[in-house]
């Protein structure tokens, strides 16, 4: 899909990206740039154009995510997304949204002008997202009511007893509440294709793309989200998938089902039927004294959870490398696909690993991770422990330290003014000196991935 407006770019772009920072990204490397933007996501993939394709550019970009929460921000977006536009010219083949929480797209909405002039050939979103699909509009009235239910309880029981509501458990809950809502403007430009003509498209497991957004060479696998409910309400893997012990703090003890709803509400019309954040006065005051009784801490934690099974999990196959971006997929999300064939031959070949949901407890499974990429896994962690001191989980990043033989790489561990720096017995440690094919920049680290 060649337009004017992408010719006009291309000498830039080139140019750019051939003087690129560390001048070792070349037409046989893969870069994944991870930039440390808070508890958030934002990642550049830069993939080589085939030599004999003709194009003037040396690498295509795919951005995933550009988002932070509002308790997590630490002031590098504005950068990061300069930064974004310098590296690609302008010009992102494919750009995705992996879920709608603030940490993962609150940039598109705040930066919306400066997202407006990038040249945008494709914006990726889960099925979920999609205002034609009535699976999809039946879940986001579910959730936004929900939220907003959540948000007032919240606020009338800081109001009414403010000591007690001001517990680190409920501050976690409210954090997770609040990475819910504002999300609004975000998802309307990511849904128009920024206006600037870029093709949307809703992704859902199962699906192949050949050469999608015109990157000659690459297939992608949609491994997330499944279609089927029954996947999306399961949380936390069994005991035997954790790298864990729940812990305090953030640690949340359910079961996997999400009953948002008090056994009072489902009828037999179902929750299904529930309308959604448009309630009349008398069943606001009737779910208002039934909710009283609930325990809204971990109803926001669920809420939090169930949206982050909605990522749209992506593999990306280029040249006999596997890299695998998950967004925050949790355990029914990852059971999907683990429970396909071709998940015995995928895991063993992936070479990257973007670390699912932060590195919290319940996004790695591990039976996916002990499969994954024996001697040649790299992996990269955008994490942080503000807002949620469990982030990122000790257990699994020490047995994630021990797997990806190639490295694991933190964001937090790049030093930047006023914000937090690593728990002092998390891990892994920082090393002296980064893994082979790591580069640190200014406010990112660089994984490169030679194909030769
Ligand atoms: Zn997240």
């Amino acid at each position: 899909m060649v337009t004017a407006k992408k010719t006009v770019s291309k000498k830039a772009a080139k140019k750019i990206v051939v003087s690129s920072l560390h001048g070792d990204i070349n037409a046989d490397t893969i870069r994944v740039r991870m930039y440390r933007i808070g508890f958030g996501d934002c990642f550049l993939i830069s993939l080589p154009v085939m030599k004999r394709s003709g194009s003037e550019d040396s690498h295509y970009h795919v951005l995933i995510d550009c988002g932070v929460h509002f308790s997590g921000d630490i002031n590098t977006m504005d950068k990061v997304i300069g930064n974004i536009a310098a590296i690609t010219g302008g010009k992102i083949a494919a750009l995705i949204a992996t879920h709608s929480h603030q940490d993962h797209i609150s940039g598109f909405g705040r930066f919306s002008e400066k997202f407006s002039q990038f040249d945008i050939d494709e914006v990726w979103l889960p099925w979920c997202e999609n205002p034609a699909d009535p699976l999809a509009l039946k879940l986001q009235r579910k959730h936004a009511a929900l939220a907003e239910m959540l948000d007032e309880h919240f606020n009338a029981q800081r109001t009414i007893n403010a000591p007690a509501a001001n517990t680190p458990q409920r501050n976690a809950a409210v954090a997770a509440v609040v990475n819910l809502s504002g999300n609004q403007k975000a998802l309307l430009l990511l849904r128009s294709g920024f206006d600037v003509g870029a093709e949307v498209r809703y992704l859902g497991a199962g699906e192949v793309l050949r050469d999608p957004a015109a990157i000659e060479g690459l297939t992608v696998r949609v491994l997330g989200p499944p279609r089927d409910q029954q996947f999306l309400s399961k949380m936390n893997p069994p005991k035997d998938q954790r790298y864990l012990r729940l812990g305090a703090g953030g640690g949340v003890n359910m079961d996997n089902a999400l009953r948002p709803f008090p056994a009072k509400w489902i009828t037999d019309t179902g929750v299904e039927n529930y309308r959604g954040p448009v309630l009349t006065a008398a069943e606001k005051e009737e779910l208002k004294e039934v909710l009283a009784d609930t325990d809204l801490d971990n109803l926001a934690f669920a809420l939090d959870q169930v949206k982050n099974n909605t990522s749209l999990v992506t593999l990306f196959v280029f040249r006999g490398k596997y890299l695998l971006f998950p967004g925050d997929a949790q355990y029914g999300n990852w059971k999907w696909w683990l429970d396909q064939e071709e998940a015995e031959d995928i895991l063993p070949r992936i070479s990257f690993l973007k670390v699912a949901h932060h590195g919290s407890h319940n996004a790695t499974p591990k039976d996916a991770l002990e499969r994954m990429g024996e001697g040649q896994l790299a992996a990269m962690v955008s994490t942080q422990s503000v807002p949620w001191q469990s982030i990122p989980r000790v257990p699994l990043m020490r047995r994630l330290s021990e797997k990806a033989t190639n490295g694991v790489v933190r964001s937090d561990w790049l030093a930047i003014d006023d914000a937090p720096a690593p728990l002092a017995h998390t891990e892994p440690p920082m090393p002296k000196k980064l893994p082979a094919n790591f580069r640190k920049g200014a406010f990112w680290y660089d994984y490169l991935l030679k194909l030769k």
